[in-house]
């Protein structure tokens, strides 16, 4: 059997507030809760305020490449992108990506060490428009990639494998990288 994780999304519940972004990005800053930025978030609020609609949207994979189509929903009788709604962290938009470095940010469900009764952002929904369940499936537990080997991947694509291990070592003996020096 395997752990199912799930939170789901009330639309008609949420009111917009974005408390989910705020305590995404802080519960993710390093060290923990030491910043609060919500371009840092794993969840991210689409907002038409006119029509009083907002739809959360989790951080789900990255992709190296925008898809060619662009669908459309029709809701209320107004037309949106599919993108809007999307969850990948892709070229063609602003959401799930470090906006320092560019590399993606995925939903990790918080997963910690003791791990949590509850997701932060479902803890911090002031109106429980994001409620949180696991239900057990068939099937084994899954091998998932986690954020570094996605944002090494990311590296490697980007710079090229000799470029980032040549950086990596410079790093291990503790030489200057940009204006700071560390080690590591
Ligand atoms: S479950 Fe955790 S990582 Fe995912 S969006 Fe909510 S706060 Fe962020
Ligand atoms: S915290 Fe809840 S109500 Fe507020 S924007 Fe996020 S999902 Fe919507």
């Amino acid at each position: 059997m395997r752990t199912i994780k799930r939170i789901k999304i009330d639309i008609d519940k949420c009111v917009g507030c974005r408390a989910c972004e705020q305590a995404c990005s802080s519960f993710h800053a390093v060290p923990g809760y030491s910043s609060n930025n919500p371009d840092r978030a794993r969840i991210r609020v689409y907002r038409d305020e006119p029509r009083s609609m907002y739809v959360p949207v989790f951080a789900g994979n990255h992709t190296q490449a925008e898809c060619n189509g662009r669908n459309t929903y029709t809701i209320g009788g107004k037309e949106y992108s599919e993108c809007l709604f999307c969850r990948a962290s892709c070229s063609s938009r602003d959401w799930f990506k470090e906006p320092d470095s560019g590399l993606p940010l995925k939903c990790d469900m918080c997963e910690t060490d003791p791990p949590l009764a509850t997701p932060t952002c479902v803890q911090w929904c002031p109106n429980d428009a994001l409620t949180y369940e696991e239900v057990q499936e068939e099937g084994e537990e899954e091998e998932k990639p986690g954020e570094m080997e996605t944002g090494l991947e990311e590296l490697i694509r980007k710079y090229g494998l000799k470029a980032v291990i040549g950086t990596v070592a410079r790093m291990s003996k503790g030489e200057t990288v940009g204006r700071e020096k560390r080690t590591i």
